[in-house]
């Protein structure tokens, strides 16, 4: 059985309970037989259905919500706006999923070709707790404009939430196999991805679950998409708009307790500039209002569980331990459940261990840096690529950290955030492959070339 322990209060939850052997065979038959039908359902089929799945959960949102909420510990109002923003992808494969399908003439030596985008199969998709719908839904939406089918093994944490998924698809008339929760543990994934009729497997999660996932796809010799850790500098330099910068690093650092992969978990400040940001940045994180996750109010409730935040804790102590200083936070809160303050450090080695780990926790690093060389140097000191933001109104830096910067996403003058319509990803060992746009829905795409003599 998975039961879900409610991270404000420590108190058990739902129960659900974990498929066995037979179960998982049924299900991989069902997704082969509806694969056989869907790869040829016509591209309005597709759409209708997206926009039906999205009237479903904009009917169910609330309900979807609290499931979270109780599951994780996510504010309320972050749970709504993740809600929304998975409404928002279903739509945006409804509209735009027919244009990402369409064949490309190409003209050859001996005529032409036509270059045109075939499903594949029935997908695996692991997937971590931290945003338990919006990262299923950046991968449900556009297997399912593919004309590929889609298993999904969620986290342990959150197996309301994924049931919840499966009976909102079923409700919009998903047919039979098309979408399936697997709620299994993670011991069981490398036989699916072994199994023949699954023909390719997507990850989000830590870079161990990804190792692990790469390397039974590796095997297999199967497709693998890995979405993983990150450590993402947040570069502020002289002419930047510091109140700005210095909120928005706030909200970029305690949004959803910390744990969000492209959370800025760096800051790396230009020297002239370093006392005046880090004044406004650490009056903006002790002022964080830590409460109930139901209350409206709240900004940053528990994090996900006991064993999230101890770990955070036990980074802090290895970073005072290498000589970094703890301003302020960063302490237990004494009281059932998995709460901590927002915390920040100054002084952090960018050599000893901690600096090169994520931190997946309210706690900010803050860094100087004395010139534009130097605050690159120091964003790519780590063994991560995944997003990054830089504050300036400098063209020209600006161009630098687009080039310079190795992340798979950068932000200018704003909070970075995954959208429908932008390709999402890392380098280095934040994985690698795209999620979204017309990107992400190709990963899993057989490209063939129908060529006319
Ligand atoms: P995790 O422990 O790696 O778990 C992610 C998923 O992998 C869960 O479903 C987990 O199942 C499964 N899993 C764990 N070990 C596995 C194994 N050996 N074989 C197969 N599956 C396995 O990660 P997490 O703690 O939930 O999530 C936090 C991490 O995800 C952070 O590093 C964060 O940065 C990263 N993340 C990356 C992105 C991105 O887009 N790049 C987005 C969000 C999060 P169980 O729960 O059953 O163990």
């Amino acid at each position: 059985m998975f039961t879900s322990i409610n991270p404000a209060t420590g108190a058990p939850g739902e129960r659900f309970e974990e498929l066995d052997a037979d179960g998982v065979e049924l299900a991989l038959a069902r997704a082969q037989t509806c694969y056989r039908a869907w790869r040829n359902s016509p591209i309005e089929q597709r759409t209708q259905l997206l926009s039906a799945i999205a009237d479903q959960w904009e009917a169910n949102k609330q309900h979807l919500a609290e499931t979270a909420v109780r599951e994780m510990g996510k504010p309320i109002t972050g749970a709504i706006a993740e809600v929304e923003k998975c409404i928002a992808g279903f739509r945006h494969y409804a509209e735009h999923g027919p244009a990402y399908l369409a064949p490309t003439d190409v003209k050859t030596a001996g005529g032409r070709a036509v270059a045109r985008w075939l499903p594949m199969g029935p997908v695996l998709a692991v997937m971590p707790w931290n945003f338990p719908y919006w990262q299923a839904v950046r991968f449900l939406a556009p297997t399912i404009m593919a004309g590929n089918v889609a298993l999904l093994k969620h986290a342990s944490s959150v197996q309301g939430c994924a049931a919840l998924m499966q009976q909102l698809a079923s409700a919009a008339g998903a047919p039979d196999g098309l979408f399936q929760n697997l709620p299994i543990k993670s011991d069981k994934v490398s036989d699916i991805i072994a199994d023949k009729r699954v023909v390719a497997v997507t990850l989000t999660g830590s870079e161990g679950a990804g190792a692990k996932v790469a390397a039974a796809a590796g095997r297999a010799l199967k497709k693998v998409v890995l979405e993983l850790g990150g450590s993402d500098p947040l570069i502020v330099m002289p002419s930047a708009d510091l109140d700005l910068a210095a909120k928005t690093a706030v909200t970029a650092r305690v949004q959803n307790a910390g744990q969000s992969c492209i959370c800025a978990k760096r800051m790396i400040v230009h020297a002239e500039v370093y006392d005046a940001f880090l004044e406004k940045f650490t009056a903006g994180m002790q002022a964080v209002k830590i409460g109930d996750p139901m209350d409206a109010a709240t900004v940053m409730g528990p994090l996900s569980s006991v064993e999230q935040r101890d770990t955070v804790l036990e980074q802090v102590e290895r970073a005072k331990a290498a000589g970094a200083s703890l301003l302020f936070g960063a302490e237990k809160i004494e009281r059932d459940g998995a709460w901590m303050n927002p915390g920040v450090l100054v002084g952090l080695d960018p050599e000893s261990d901690v600096a090169k780990e994520e931190i997946f926790g309210p706690v900010a690093a803050v860094y100087k840096a004395q010139d534009l060389d130097a605050a690159i140097a120091l964003a790519n000191d780590v063994p991560y690529g995944l997003g990054s933001a830089v504050w300036t109104n400098d063209e020209a830096e600006i161009e630098r950290f687009a080039r310079e910067v190795e992340a798979g996403m950068t932000a200018v003058n704003s909070l970075l955030a995954s959208t429908p319509e932008a390709p999402f990803g890392g380098v280095k060992l934040s994985g690698h492959g795209r999620e979204l746009g017309p990107w992400g829905m190709h990963e899993f795409m057989n490209l063939k070339a129908v060529m006319y003599g």
